[in-house]
């Protein structure tokens, strides 16, 4: 990923594995996890594209993340998402993603709605309120590339940039090929009228380190 990425430009990445609640996507047990921090501090030692290291945890079904705090405390980035239960009411649900905005540990919130294109529909979730959690508990908002997913809309990152929320442009990337995702989401970036400096991507390396230490 490292060396994909420096060929398509990239001067960061950041990487999140699923977590151990999402054994069928090979979620990693704290052990593993640790084990790819030490992996990428290596990488990272030789120079060139750096990566953040991350996890990528189950927001569970009380809204609790899929890890002891003082093991998320120990990455650099924190995406929390929903993965399981999208029948849950709307009201459980939006709490739920309260919950989860309002973790100390949660960096920024994953795919918020949880849509699938041509799959599964949103959940009935209250986006105004998920929102205003993100701004005031200063947790950034994914903008997710998937094809599958392009969640957020253009109309929500609006509303998230129109609150001071923080965007990323995540291509959610589970190959090589899967990072030129990326493009999608710049596009759907530019159609929510937001340009380079509303979006956390196009900073440095050292404005990202920065503005994670807050
Ligand atoms: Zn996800």
């Amino acid at each position: 990923m490292k060396a994909a990425a420096e060929e398509q430009g990239l001067s960061w990445l950041g990487i999140s594995e699923h977590s151990q609640t999402a054994s069928y996507a090979g979620g990693l047990t704290v052990e593993r996890l640790r084990a790819q921090v030490k992996a990428i501090a290596a990488l990272n030692a030789q120079g060139g594209c750096e990566l953040l290291t991350g996890v990528e945890s189950d927001i569970l079904q009380d809204g609790s993340l899929d890890y002891a705090a003082e093991v998320l405390d120990e990455l650099d980035v924190v995406v929390a998402s929903v993965h399981n239960r999208h029948g849950q009411g709307g009201a459980a649900m939006t709490e739920r993603m309260l919950r989860a905005a309002r973790h100390p540990s949660t960096t920024l919130f994953g795919h918020p709605t949880g849509r699938l294109l041509l799959g599964r529909p949103p959940p009935e979730v209250d986006m105004a309120a998920l929102l205003d959690a993100c701004a005031e508990a200063g947790t950034a908002i994914e903008l997710n590339a998937s094809a599958h997913r392009l969640d957020l809309s253009a109309r929500h990152l609006a509303m998230a940039r129109a609150r001071g929320v923080t965007i990323i442009i995540n291509p959610d990337a589970h190959s090589i090929r899967e990072l030129a995702n990326l493009e999608f989401g710049v596009s759907i970036a530019r159609r929510a009228g937001l340009g380079p400096d509303d979006v956390l991507n196009s900073r440095s390396i050292d404005e990202v380190r920065a503005w994670l230490a807050r």
